[in-house]
């Protein structure tokens, strides 16, 4: 069976920094042939009882009987603790000061995806603070979960999320858009697997639409 890990919010579940989802008609289709795994105890708890429903819709799914594909419905912002709804956050280029946003200590922790030629970090945009280590730890625990698994056959990930995004916008630290860049689950993605495709909701493949 195919298993690809998808962003949550493209599945309806409102795990969006402003408590909404981001539907995505086509990864819905997808889902009603394919077993959904049910969502983490941490992220149904960042949901919280009033989302227990959207969250339901999802674990019905899993009896799904001769599925083809099981999805995995991942939102690395819940997962990292951001809480729902949560300040927004950006990829950031450029110096550090912001204090973690997981710890006391003042971070200047970064990632940097393949391409890129400096550093980047992942901060809320009226800059009080900085998601990179929490964003990571979630991220790194979750490729350990996939592997652990057997492993995944590809990424459909929402586009321009400074988490999910292949190609995110890019700030200086200032908020100025400068460019693009991989989220940080996107980047760590293509680290931990690397050959497997990864695709927005508008570029997965015509073979795995209804
Ligand atoms: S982090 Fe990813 S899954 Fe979560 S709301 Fe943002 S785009 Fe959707």
């Amino acid at each position: 069976m195919k298993r690809l890990c998808v962003s949550a919010c493209l599945l309806g579940i409102p795990c969006r920094w402003k408590g909404d989802a981001k539907p995505c008609e086509a990864v819905q289709r997808l889902a009603e042939r394919a077993a959904v795994r049910a969502l983490d105890p941490a992220t149904r708890r960042a949901l919280g009882e009033s989302h227990a429903e959207s969250a339901e819709v999802v674990s019905h799914a899993e009896s799904a009987e001769n599925a083809e594909m099981e999805l995995v419905p991942f939102c690395p912002e819940l997962a990292a603790g951001l809480g729902c709804p949560r300040p927004p956050i950006e990829l950031v280029q450029g110096e550090a000061s912001e204090p973690s946003i997981v710890s006391t200590a003042s971070t200047a922790s970064t990632f940097q995806p393949r391409g890129s030629a400096l550093p980047i970090r992942v901060l809320r945009v009226d800059r009080t603070g900085d998601a990179t280590d929490a964003l990571r730890a979630a991220c790194e625990a979750e490729a350990e979960a996939l592997a652990r698994a057997g492993g995944v056959d590809g990424f459909i990930l929402k586009s321009r999320s400074p988490s999910c995004g292949l190609a995110s916008p890019l700030h200086d630290p200032a908020g100025r858009e400068i460019g693009t860049a991989p989220g940080l689950w996107a980047a760590l993605a293509r680290e931990r697997f690397p050959g497997i495709p990864r695709w927005t909701e508008t570029t997965f493949p015509e073979s795995f639409r209804g």
